[in-house]
């Protein structure tokens, strides 16, 4: 039987179009004919989230989230998928209102690293993911050194992410300053870069990237569709 995906999403919806894109075909893919994805989505309004962020309101933030979750629970949802890192952050306080589980994105995305044998890598995402332990941390604790840029530049890649991605703007200037820092992170010793914030592989690919790329948004989705589908027995495999 297909677990149904809850999917919280809207942070922005620039990227949950991925997800939605990205789980669909991994699941047409394994199963064939006519299957698509069982999916509920709950998406937010950004603005609101990005006010909780930028004042500091985590709580209110979280709240916002956990009632998302409930409700997705409510309407039969297998177990939770958060489109975005950030936001990552209040997954304790999600869990506790809910008993389907979360599938981490951190944890998705370490996975595919130790598959690739990288145990440095570059973090790129908003400055809450950069600069705080929630994420890192969590790679951490799977034998993984994040590298983050200076802090001139992790303003740089933040305020390209809430100006111009999450705004649906492609700016080629953007993506030059992106590589650029990716290629200073290579010069520190990363040896594959994680596009850390759902909205980064609009702008950067294998293609442009002076380092391999490990698109979380990618890597979440399309684990989430294989764990639905039964390719994979446990959120964690
Ligand atoms: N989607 C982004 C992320 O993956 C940033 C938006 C947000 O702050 O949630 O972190």
């Amino acid at each position: 039987m297909m677990k149904t995906i809850g999917l919280i999403g809207g942070m922005s919806w620039e990227s949950t179009v991925t997800y939605y894109q990205i789980i669909n075909e991994t699941v047409s893919r394994e199963l064939g004919g006519l299957h698509s994805a069982k999916i509920l989505m709950y998406s937010v309004d950004f603005a609101e989230i990005e006010e909780c962020q930028s004042s500091g309101d985590w709580a209110k933030s979280a709240e916002i989230l956990g009632a998302a979750a409930l409700n997705l629970q409510k309407a039969g949802a297998d177990f939770i998928v958060i489109c975005t890192n950030t936001m990552h952050k209040v997954v304790p306080e999600i869990s506790e209102r809910i008993n389907i589980p979360i599938m981490h994105i951190a944890d998705a995305t370490a996975d595919a690293l130790i598959a690739a044998e990288v145990k440095t890598a570059a973090l790129l995402g908003t400055k809450y993911t950069m600069k705080q332990d929630f994420y890192k941390e969590r790679l951490t604790a799977r034998g993984i050194n994040a590298l983050i840029p200076d802090d001139n530049d992790v303003e740089i890649v933040n305020n390209v992410i809430y100006d111009e991605l999450c705004r649906g703007i492609i700016s080629p200037s953007s993506r030059d300053e992106y590589v650029r820092i990716i290629a200073g992170l290579k010069q520190r010793g990363a040896e594959g870069v994680i596009l850390g914030c759902t909205e980064i592989g609009l702008l950067i690919n294998a293609d442009c990237s002076p380092l391999p790329v490990f698109d979380t948004t990618l890597i979440h989705a399309e684990k989430a569709a294989l764990f639905s589908v039964g390719k994979r027995r446990c959120l964690n495999e």
